[in-house]
C-alpha cells in the first residue's frame, strides 16, 4: 500500500449526498474531512459561523492548533494569524475577465502542462490561494496523522485548480445524484422555478464534467448518492479501495461532534440523525408539468449521468 498523501476533492452539484458522504468517510482513521473548508479564513475573520464541533472557528482548538502548524510552514511570525489572514478561497472577480477567460480556456482545451502555466502567469490570486491551501491541507493532516484530507467545496474551479497544482495527491470523488431529486429540493427550499433549477443542476455537471479533462481516468471515482443510502457498506468500501484504505466497519456511524467541518448542509449540525436515509420526495412533490420542464432542460444530462427510468410521479 502505497503511503502518500491525498487530497480528496468532492465535486458534482450541492445537494447530492456530499455532506453525508463526507461525514461518513470522516469516521474512518486515515481520513479528515473539513467540509467546504475554502471559507475557512472567511469564518475566521467574521467569527460568526460556528465550526461543526459547535465553538466558533476563531476559537476551536482544533483549527488553532492547525493554524500554530501553518505559522510555521509558511514561516510567519508568532503575532500574525494565519487562520485570518491568509486565504485559501477563490474569488470569482479577483482575476479579471480577460484571465478568467483564458483559465476556462485552459480547463477546457489546453494540455495540463499549459493550463497550469497559464494559471499561473495570468490568474496569480487564484494559484496564490491554491498554494496557501494546500499548505493548511498538509497542516491539517499532520495535526490530525491522516493520510487523507476531504475538501468537499464542489466548485469546478477549484477541482482543476487542485489537480494542477498536486497532480499525484489529487483525487476526485464525483457525487452523482438524480437531477429530479436535486431540483425538487432547490424548488423547495429556495422557491425557485422548476426551469431555473434545472438549469443550474445541468451547468453544475458541465462544468464538473469538463473540469475533469486530463485528469487519469484511475484518479476519478464516481459514487450515487441513490447507491450510498441503499448499500452504505459496499459503496464505501469501493472508496476505501479507490484510496488504497482499508474499510473500517465505524464508517456506517456518523459521528458529527468529533468533526470540524465548515460549511456544508445544515444535517452536520443535527447531532440526533444517525441513520443514511434514502430520499426520495421528489418522486411525489414533482408535477407532471415539471418534471415535462425538467427534462426539456436538463433530461439528456440525466440520462448520461445514469438515470434512465421514467419518473413513477404519484400524481401523473
Ligand atoms: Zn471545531
Amino acid at each position: 500500500m502505497t503511503e502518500e498523501p491525498i487530497i480528496l476533492f468532492i465535486g458534482g452539484s450541492g445537494r447530492s449526498g456530499s455532506t453525508l458522504i463526507d461525514l461518513l468517510l470522516n469516521s474512518h482513521s486515515q481520513i479528515q474531512s473539513v467540509g467546504e473548508v475554502h471559507r475557512l479564513n472567511l469564518y475566521a475573520r467574521e467569527n460568526n459561523e460556528p465550526c461543526t464541533c459547535g465553538v466558533p472557528v476563531a476559537q476551536c482548538p482544533f483549527w488553532l492548533e492547525v493554524e500554530q502548524e501553518v505559522r510555521q510552514k509558511l514561516a510567519w511570525p508568532k503575532d500574525r494569524n494565519p487562520l485570518q489572514e491568509t486565504d485559501i478561497m477563490l474569488v470569482p472577480g479577483s482575476i479579471g475577465k480577460l484571465a478568467t477567460l483564458l483559465q476556462k480556456a485552459s480547463f477546457i482545451a489546453a494540455p495540463i502542462p499549459m493550463a497550469r502555466w497559464i494559471n499561473r502567469t495570468f490568474a496569480r490570486p487564484h494559484q496564490q490561494a491554491i498554494e496557501t491551501a494546500v499548505a493548511w491541507y498538509d497542516a491539517i493532516r499532520k495535526v490530525t496523522k491522516t493520510r487523507v484530507l476531504i475538501d468537499s467545496t464542489k466548485d469546478a474551479r477549484r477541482l482543476k485548480l487542485l489537480y494542477l497544482q498536486a497532480p499525484q495527491q489529487f483525487r476526485l470523488l464525483y457525487m452523482i445524484r438524480d437531477g429530479r431529486a436535486v431540483t425538487a429540493s432547490k424548488i423547495r427550499r429556495e422557491g425557485v422555478s422548476m426551469e431555473y433549477a434545472a438549469r443550474d443542476w445541468r451547468q453544475a455537471h458541465r462544468k464538473t464534467l469538463l473540469a475533469q479533462r486530463g485528469i487519469p481516468e484511475q484518479q476519478i471515482i464516481r459514487v450515487h448518492y441513490e447507491q450510498l443510502c441503499t448499500d452504505p457498506e459496499s459503496t464505501l468500501k469501493r472508496v476505501c479501495a479507490f484510496l488504497g484504505l482499508t474499510y473500517q466497519p465505524e464508517m456506517l456511524t456518523i459521528k458529527k461532534i468529533e468533526a470540524h467541518n465548515i460549511g456544508g448542509n445544515p444535517m452536520r449540525f443535527r447531532t440526533d440523525e444517525q441513520s443514511i436515509k434514502l430520499d426520495e420526495a421528489w418522486r411525489d412533490q414533482l408535477t407532471p408539468d415539471q418534471l415535462h420542464q425538467f427534462d426539456r432542460v436538463a433530461g439528456p444530462m440525466n440520462r448520461k449521468l445514469g438515470y434512465n427510468d421514467e419518473a413513477s410521479n404519484s400524481s401523473a
